[in-house]
């Protein structure tokens, strides 16, 4: 009999994650001092996060780091995540590809973030912080930290992108039902906020400035932290878990990836799912390609320059090193909030200038064609970011069908989209198009990048 799903022993999880910046052969640039320019270290990163991210954040040092007792126990109540081999949808596409999917959409939040959000909150609570705050966007990230935060007693305040919010109320639900604020952004309630809203009165909110609200009440309240739940190394070192899992799984399946697929926001679950192989590629010279599948809308990674810039609207954030589209770029309405973000993390960012990993970008319309054939093959309705790394998945079987290669394609299914159904509605309905943009707006966006280098 085919076996299809694969799942660990309680004993076999992973016990520390993988810190790729300790192996890189170019290391990744620091964050900088917005006003001085000069590197940041962690001791200047204590006000805003927890200490002990702010020290995995620029720490080039050690490659494995212990996964504290408490984080794993709360792990241990949802993975090992299983390991799917897709017949049907091979079937279906009459490929001679393996295709595999890691599905961290089986946690009752539905996408990978609780991941972070546990040892996020996890350290907060430890050095004695009271209230968390945060930003989101499609709300996944939100859910995650508010449960979380729940758990280890804090207080979560959220600041959740205008449009979103309006549009799709359910998660923002979710998170209040978890015992979060959740406030529309841009808002009246912080300086950045009415700044935003006095220039631009109708600004639909974007991640850029949710994080500057939520950064601003951290900086303003006392015994308050910031929580991010992407972009950052330590985000993406949390993320680990889930290639470090897959690694393992891959092997009982008797197998290991030619192609690595995730879907790309800020790069926390593509790095998650792509640093533990990679370490092969960099230390023993395997040659597994890394694809980061990104909307055509938002083609940072495809289409942007490398530059140091702010992580937020309204310049709060250290200077990071990163490909961008420009911190006030406002990215198309699509479905996938998640992806709607200007810049990619440090990390990833050295990878692909290194050229150890390449971006691909998708159309909306390409990545829900294929959420409905994955839908309708293996069963589970994907998030509408995850749609985009089946797309990219799809494009390389079917190259595999041309040309007759049987690769083995490992991709990250991020998410389930069952909170999401107003989109395939649309879709459904013939009511979704796809957005591109223009040189010219990509171009007017990078003007205000400030000059580093
Ligand atoms: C947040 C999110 C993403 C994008 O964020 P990354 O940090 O790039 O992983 C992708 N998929 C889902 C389901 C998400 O919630």
């Amino acid at each position: 009999m085919k076996q299809k799903k694969f799942i660990l022993q309680e004993s076999e999880i992973p016990t520390q994650w993988y810190n790729i910046q300790a192996d890189m052969k170019t290391k990744p640039m620091p964050p900088l001092n917005p006003q001085t320019h000069e590197p940041m270290k962690a001791e200047d990163l204590f006000p805003i996060f927890a200490e002990e991210c702010a020290r995995q954040e620029v720490d080039m040092e050690h490659p494995w780091i212990d996964i504290p007792e408490e984080v794993l126990d709360k792990y241990k109540f949802y993975r090992s995540t299983p390991l799917v081999r897709a017949y049907a949808l091979e079937e279906a596409l009459g490929t001679p590809a393996h295709i595999y999917f890691k599905n961290e959409s089986t946690n009752p939040l539905g996408s990978h973030k609780i991941n972070t959000a546990l040892p996020q909150c996890y350290y907060l609570k430890k050095e004695g912080i009271t209230n968390v705050t945060t930003e989101t966007g499609a709300g996944q990230w939100g859910m995650a930290l508010s449960y979380a935060a729940k758990l280890f007693g804090l207080e979560t305040a959220v600041y959740q992108v205008k449009i979103t919010l309006q549009q799709k109320p359910y998660r923002s639900i979710a998170m209040r039902t978890f015992g979060a604020t959740v406030t529309g952004s841009p808002s009246m309630s912080t300086r950045a906020g009415k700044d935003i809203i006095t220039r631009d009165p109708n600004h639909p909110g974007s991640l850029g400035t949710a994080i500057s609200e939520a950064l601003e009440l951290a900086m303003t309240t006392p015994n308050c932290k910031y929580s991010l739940g992407s972009v950052l190394s330590h985000v993406s070192l949390h993320q680990t878990i889930i290639g470090l899992e897959a690694e393992k799984q891959m092997a009982m399946a008797g197998e290991y990836p030619d192609m690595v697929i995730a879907c790309f926001g800020g790069g926390s679950n593509f790095s998650g799912i792509a640093y533990p192989f990679m370490r092969h590629n960099i230390l023993e010279g395997k040659n597994t390609e890394f694809i980061a599948a990104e909307p055509n809308s938002c083609p940072k990674l495809t289409r942007g320059k490398f530059a140091y810039d702010f992580g937020d609207a309204s310049g709060y954030t250290p200077l990071l090193p990163m490909y961008t589209l420009g911190h006030d770029f406002k990215p198309a309405n699509i479905h996938a909030g998640g992806l709607r973000y200007h810049g990619a993390g440090t990390i990833v960012s050295q990878l692909l200038k290194d050229g150890l990993m390449r971006g691909v970008d998708i159309p909306q319309l390409e990545s829900f064609d294929a959420g409905m054939l994955f839908a309708r093959t293996e069963g589970i309705i994907p998030a509408p970011e995850s749609c985009h790394a089946i797309a990219a998945t799809i494009r390389e079987a079917k190259k595999c069908k041309e040309s007759g290669e049987q690769k083995v394609i490992l991709f990250n299914l991020s998410g389930h989209g069952l909170i999401d159904m107003p989109s395939y509605d649309q879709y459904i309905n013939g009511d979704l198009r796809n957005y591109s943009v223009s040189d010219e707006e990509i171009s007017h966006f990078l003007e205000n990048v400030p000059k580093v280098f």
